[in-house]
């Protein structure tokens, strides 16, 4: 994990770093910022607080200016736009150079009481550590698409997660190295780390009622949900074979369209009539057509992606042992 540039060399890095997307909560920020470092003050942590500003129009850009010359330990960055959470949450984790990453919404949903639960989950061995709105105090119109949401992406990925969305988790920094969070995939990071062979486990969080501001997700995020989901999981069971996919897809097409036209053929050749008008005619040439395009669609793809594939894209390792060992090794928290 890169450390930021502006970081001086001789600093040593935190134990913990906190990601705090926000995107117009200037009523909550000061609050939330108290709070947080009472928290890890009285727990002894070193430890650097990231906010992510992004594209805030209220008195948010302030409200973080303030806390940053009166606290150290704080950063701002600020987005030119809004580009969504899933990009502020990547610009924090490029950001971050603490051991232990934190991400936490800034509405005070999340309570920062909570945060040395997390950090105890990954001492005991935890790469992620998703948090669980266990009395979740949001409205039946959130909670009820999203008990829909975790149930299908638990069975698409052969996870048991309660609460996949939570905004409040904890991760070990190896975890992130690899992790390209881009659109709107937040709702994924368990799916995709899973995927990558990392050690997840649940934490039951106390989860507060909204009582500032509003939520900035509506309706549309079970469609966009859905719709991302098709892209998780071909990205995490194809993405370095797209070709099995699109073979496999355009091989059966193949063979039902070849199946539909050789028992019209027959039929022709013992003379049981015309073909030319049987719709099962334009379903074995439509099948025959499509099918052939799928394979070329994967050939194309294992192309582009002969070109592409990078070593982080093949494998995640999890420590090295002996004379080689000088990569990137979990190293116990120090405090
Ligand atoms: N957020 C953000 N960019 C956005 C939308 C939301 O940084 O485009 C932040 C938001 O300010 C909050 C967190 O993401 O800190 C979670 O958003 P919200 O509380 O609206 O989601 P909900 O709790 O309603 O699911
Ligand atoms: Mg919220």
């Amino acid at each position: 994990m890169s450390i930021e540039p502006s970081r001086s060399q001789f600093d040593l890095a935190p134990a913990v770093s906190l990601v705090i997307p926000f995107y117009n909560e200037a009523e909550t920020l000061a609050a939330l910022h108290g709070a947080i470092r009472h928290e890890l003050e009285t727990a002894g942590f070193t430890y650097e607080i990231i906010l992510v500003n992004d594209g805030s129009t209220d008195a948010g850009e302030a409200v973080c200016r303030a806390l940053v010359a009166a606290d150290p330990h704080v950063t701002l960055i600020n987005f030119r736009k809004n580009f969504g959470k899933s990009a502020a949450l990547s610009a924090g984790f490029r950001a971050a150079a603490g051991e232990i990453v934190i991400t936490m919404d800034a509405d005070l949903q999340d309570d920062p009481a909570e945060l040395t639960r997390f950090v105890a989950a990954i001492e005991q061995g935890a790469d992620v550590v998703c948090g669980w709105k266990k009395d979740r105090r949001d409205p039946w119109g959130k909670t009820a698409p999203s008990r829909l949401f975790n149930a299908v992406v638990n069975r698409t990925f052969g996870l048991k997660l309660r609460d996949h969305n939570c905004g409040f988790k904890a991760y070990r920094a190896q975890a992130l190295a690899n992790l390209n969070l881009y659109g709107e995939l937040h709702r994924f990071v368990p799916a995709l780390l899973h995927a990558r062979g990392y050690r997840l486990c649940e934490l039951p969080v106390q989860h507060h009622p909204r009582r500032f501001g509003k939520s900035k997700f509506g309706a549309s995020r079970l469609v966009k949900g859905g719709l991302d989901l098709m892209t998780v999981a071909m990205t995490t069971r194809y993405a370095t074979r797209p070709g099995h996919v699109f073979g496999a897809i355009g091989l059966l097409m193949l063979l039902a369209g070849g199946l539909c036209l050789s028992y019209l053929s027959l039929l022709w050749l013992i003379g049981a009539g015309p073909i030319g008008n049987r719709p099962l005619l334009f379903l074995g040439m439509l099948l025959m057509l499509f099918g052939g395009q799928f394979i070329s669609t994967g050939l194309i793809a294992e192309l582009v992606l002969s070109r592409s594939i990078t070593e982080g894209d093949k494998y995640d390792i999890r420590d090295r042992v002996g004379a080689k060992s000088g990569g990137a090794v979990a190293r116990p928290v120090s405090r």
